[in-house]
């Protein structure tokens, strides 16, 4: 666990207040003026944020996602916060060169010559395959951003999925009165901006690695020149909630953007779990008959026809199916996690030059 220590630093350069960090914090802001500084007191320019929908708008989603999973009446939602998360958006540009090796094959015939058993000469084309391997050079540019998490040691219930859900549509110039309306907790950064920069040059050299590495079938060489721009700070608002049901408590996190739930975890009722197991008990009576029937389908020689194969492999289906239906049965919950479209591609010129 994080320490609770908080050391008390300076004051903040901008109206004076103390501001308090925690041991790890490399960027703190001034919860009264919302100036954003390093921990040598020097502003960090371009302070970014993400609004957040209202608390009960987010309240009617997760009652909305719980509903469409099966849980309804009973839902006592007994913690509903939001956290405003630091983050590192680096734009980059970048270009790469690589190289590497292009296989193939060519069917070449070659002529036989033999003679049958009257002695005559017979003659026929036999074909075979030959490998051939093409050198492979090319070069594209790619450019767009990278979003890297500005914490260490925190881990929040769906963050994992937050990170996916940041697109930046709605970003504007950071305003501390938008984080106290909702009584959020806010986090500051224990990553820098050089770090960051360090973790999305990481990131996009593999990427690039990867895109050339999908071009050729062995892949020799792979230069990129990379070009990072000064990040932008930004905090994002991540919803994290709490509700009972039927004496237990399970969680809920959703992005404050847009409001989606993006990860909750489900109560099993009895109900539904004893339904589960009646209907993964049907299918496995429904393979084992359809199994039979499928093996007894026999052609005149013995054989088993077409159609009791098609009923072998239904069977075999409806079994798999019902293994997951029984083995829900036995499980008190499940998590399920929201569908998120991945970022836009971003643009990308590709100028391929190949040899
Ligand atoms: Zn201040």
């Amino acid at each position: 666990m994080a320490q609770e220590t908080t050391e008390i630093t300076k004051n903040c350069p901008q109206c004076g207040a103390v501001l308090v960090k925690s041991p790890e914090d490399l960027i703190i802001t001034c919860a009264y003026c919302g100036e954003t500084v390093d921990v040598e007191g020097k502003k960090i320019p371009n302070h970014q944020m993400l609004p957040s929908q209202e608390g009960a708008t987010i309240q009617a989603n997760i009652q909305e996602f719980l509903k469409k999973n099966h849980v309804e009446e009973g839902v006592v939602i007994e913690e509903l916060k939001a956290v405003y998360l630091p983050y590192w958006v680096v734009p980059f540009n970048s270009n790469t060169q690589y190289y590497g090796v292009l296989n193939s094959a060519v069917t070449r015939y070659r002529t036989i010559q033999s003679r049958d058993a009257q002695g005559r000469t017979v003659t026929r084309q036999v074909s075979y395959t030959v490998p051939v391997f093409r050198d492979e050079r090319g070069s594209f540019n790619r450019g767009g951003r990278e979003n890297c998490i500005a914490r260490k040691h925190t881990t929040f219930y769906g963050f994992d999925k937050f990170q996916d859900s940041l697109f930046l549509d709605t970003i504007q110039p950071f305003d501390y009165q938008q984080v106290k309306k909702y009584g959020a907790e806010f986090i500051n950064a224990e990553v820098d901006a050089n770090e960051a920069q360090r973790d999305a040059y990481g990131r996009v050299e593999n990427a690039n690695r990867r895109l050339a590495a999908s071009k050729v079938n062995k892949l020799v060489r792979c230069d990129s020149r990379i070009q990072l721009e000064y990040p932008t700070y930004v905090h994002a608002p991540l919803w994290q909630a709490r509700f009972k049901f039927q004496e237990k408590i399970y969680k809920v996190a959703a992005t404050g953007t847009s409001g989606t739930v993006l990860k909750a975890e489900i109560p099993l009722t009895f109900g539904r779990r004893m339904k589960n197991l009646a209907i993964g008990i049907t299918m496995l009576l429904v393979c084992a008959y359809a199994a039979q029937w499928g093996y007894g389908l026999r052609t005149p020689d013995g054989d088993i026809e077409t159609w009791g194969w098609i009923l072998l492999i239904i069977g075999f289906a409806v079994m798999v199916l019902s293994f997951l239906f029984t083995s829900t049965a036995f499980r008190m919950q499940l998590e399920k996690s929201a569908k998120i479209k991945k970022q836009k591609p971003q643009k990308t010129a590709m100028n391929l030059e190949g040899a």
